[in-house]
C-alpha cells in the first residue's frame, strides 16, 4: 500500500540509483502528496529535488540521514525541514565527507591485497555523481565478475567482518542531532530496528537518551521493519510524545525489491504529521 508520505529516500546523491528529478517524478506517478530526501550525510540533491517537486506537485521536505556512533548495531538519525544552505550543517557534513573520501583507498588496497583488482577511477566513475560508497564499490565489484551479485559483494567483502571493511568515523548521536536541530530541522530515529536492541531495556534506553538529546521522532513504519514492529516502535514514540512517522528508504536498484511509498500494509501515514511536523518547528508544540 502507498502512503501519501515517503519520509525517507535516496538518490544518486548517496546509494541509490534514480537521480531527484526520476525519484520526484515516481513519487507523482504514485500519488505520493510529500516525499522527504534523505541521501546519506550530503544535502546535494535537494536543490533539483525541490525543483521537480515544484513542477509536478510533490512536496519536497528537505532531509538527510546521518550514520552516528552506535556501537551495538547501527544507528540512523533522519533530519527534516533543516536549512541546507547553513554554513554550520554544511561544514560538518564536509568534514563527514571528507572522512568517506580517506575511507576509499582503504577500502581499495585492501580489495587489492584479497586479488581483486579494481580501481578508485572506475568506483568513481560507478558512482555518477554523488558521493563514493560500499555500494558503488559493490556495483564494480558485481560487474567485474569478482561475484554474481550485490549481495555477495557485501558478504565476501564489503560488510562489517568481511575482509575489505573499513570503519568511517562517526558523529556521536548527540551531535547528529544537534546538526539538524541547530539549522532548524527535525530529528528522527531512522530504522530502530536496525539498533539490534538485545533487549527491550537496551532499546528504552536507547531511545529515552535520544529523545533527552532532541529527537522528535520515531520511524515505526520501514520497509524493514513488520507490522508488529512497527506496533512496539509506533507505541514508543505515543510514549514519548514524539512523531510517528514511516518511510519507505527507498534505494531504487539497489533495494529492488522496496517500492517508493510502501512501507508495509499495516502503515498509517498521512499528510497530518507533516503538518503536525512543521507546527511544531514553529511554535514548539505539537499540532494534536
Ligand atoms: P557506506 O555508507 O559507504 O558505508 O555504505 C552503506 C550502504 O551500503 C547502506 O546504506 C546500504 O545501502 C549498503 N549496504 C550496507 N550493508 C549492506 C549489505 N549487507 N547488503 C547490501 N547492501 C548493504
Ligand atoms: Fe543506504
Ligand atoms: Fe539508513
Ligand atoms: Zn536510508
Amino acid at each position: 500500500m502507498i502512503q501519501e508520505v515517503d519520509f525517507h529516500s535516496h538518490t544518486v546523491h548517496s546509494d541509490g540509483t534514480l537521480t531527484p528529478v526520476e525519484l520526484v517524478e515516481l513519487a507523482g506517478k504514485r500519488g505520493i502528496k510529500a516525499l522527504a530526501l534523505t541521501d546519506h550525510d550530503t544535502t546535494s540533491g535537494l536543490e533539483e529535488a525541490i525543483k521537480a517537486g515544484q513542477r509536478v506537485g510533490v512536496e519536497l521536505i528537505p532531509g538527510i540521514e546521518i550514520s552516528v556512533v552506535y556501537d551495538p548495531g547501527t544507528m540512523h538519525i533522519l533530519g527534516y525541514f533543516m536549512d541546507h544552505h547553513s554554513p554550520k550543517l554544511q561544514e560538518s557534513l564536509r568534514g563527514i565527507q571528507q572522512d568517506r573520501e580517506n575511507r576509499n583507498p582503504q577500502i581499495i588496497k585492501k580489495l587489492n591485497e584479497f586479488g581483486v583488482k579494481i580501481t578508485l577511477d572506475e568506483v568513481i566513475r560507478e558512482s555518477g555523481r554523488g558521493q563514493v560508497g560500499r555500494p558503488h564499490f559493490a556495483r564494480v565489484l558485481v560487474k567485474k565478475k569478482y561475484v554474481k551479485n550485490f549481495d555477495e559483494a557485501f558478504r565476501k567483502y564489503l560488510s562489517k567482518g568481511a575482509p575489505a571493511y573499513v570503519d568511517k568515523r562517526r558523529v556521536t548521536p548527540a551531535d547528529g542531532i544537534r546538526m539538524i536541530r541547530e539549522a532548524g530541522g527535525m530529528a528522527v530515529l531512522a530504522h530502530p530496528k536496525q539498533l539490534r536492541a538485545k533487549s527491550d531495556e537496551e532499546f528504552d534506553r536507547a531511545l529515552d537518551s535520544l529523545v533527552a538529546s532532541g529527537l522528535g521522532g520515531i520511524e515505526a513504519y520501514s520497509s524493514c521493519q513488520n507490522e508488529s514492529e512497527a506496533k512496539t516502535y509506533k507505541a514508543a514514540g505515543e510514549k514519548r510524545k514524539i512523531f510517528v512517522t514511516g518511510g519507505s528508504d527507498f534505494h531504487g536498484a539497489n533495494k529492488s525489491d522496496v517500492e517508493l511509498g510502501n512501507m508495509g500494509n499495516w502503515a498509517r501515514l498521512t499528510y497530518d504529521t507533516v503538518r503536525g511536523m512543521k507546527e511544531y518547528l514553529k511554535t514548539g508544540n505539537h499540532g494534536h
